[in-house]
């Protein structure tokens, strides 16, 4: 057997193993398992955030609700202004204040208003995604062991190719092989191709001038676009 074909066959019995890894990798058991993983990897990131966005609403109102006192306190000196008129002062320069602190006084209480609610609805959001999250942990639990048995499942079927596999490397030179194996890893596949006239069969580009000769005698060269190995059939 040529050395081309005793690649050719290591490769026909590898797309076998490759079918199974697609077909794992592509599964609904490792879908819903990657999805539970990815949420609980966010999580703590996310709970965190909602923390820190909670402690900030609270010394916000802290400093209204001292802001409103601060105003409040301010017009109750305003509850001996009989003595101060007695005393000669104008009237209408303590009415115009009283006015505006009465104004101040409104905003901020609708500022502490519209803070509660929005701590409220965080308060509420940070609940709902805690309550989430700890069903998401016996999902994980849950999850996992699906996809572990499933992966199980086709361990018998990947351990026999494997076998037939390694029997098949033994033919083939080290480098050979291990030139497959880097393609292999790369995510190429197939990794040999026969040539098409002057061309990779595979994506089309023209051989080399080297290329073509290589060819012509009957070598092994290498697609200068895809990479892979490709031989006269
Ligand atoms: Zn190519």
């Amino acid at each position: 057997m040529s050395k081309v074909e005793q690649l050719l066959k290591y490769q026909e019995e590898d797309s076998k193993y490759l079918e199974i890894e697609r077909e794992v990798a592509v599964s609904d058991e490792r879908r819903n398992f990657v999805q539970v993983k990815n949420y609980m990897t966010k999580a703590p990131e996310k709970l965190a955030a909602m923390d820190a966005k909670a402690r900030e609403m609270s010394a916000q109102l802290a400093k209204l609700q001292s802001d409103y006192e601060d105003v409040a306190e301010t017009i109750g000196d305003f509850d001996n202004i009989d003595e101060l008129v007695e005393g000669g002062a104008d009237i209408s320069f303590y009415k115009k204040n009283a006015v505006q602190l009465g104004d101040k006084l409104k905003t901020i209480k609708q500022d502490i208003l519209n803070l509660s609610k929005a701590m409220k609805a965080a308060d509420e959001e940070y609940r709902a995604f805690k309550k989430k999250t700890i069903e998401m942990q016996d999902k994980y639990v849950e999850t996992q062991k699906i996809y572990r048995d499933y992966k199980q499942s086709k361990l018998a079927e990947m351990e026999h190719i494997k076998k037939e596999l390694d029997a098949l490397a033994k033919d083939i030179e080290p480098e050979v092989m291990n030139a497959y194996q880097t393609k292999r890893n790369e995510r190429i596949f197939p990794i040999i191709c026969a040539v098409k006239g002057d061309r990779c069969s595979k994506c089309g580009m023209e051989l080399s001038i080297v290329g073509k000769d290589k060819i012509a005698s009957g070598k092994v060269t290498e697609c200068e676009n895809c990479h892979r190995f490709l031989y006269k059939a």
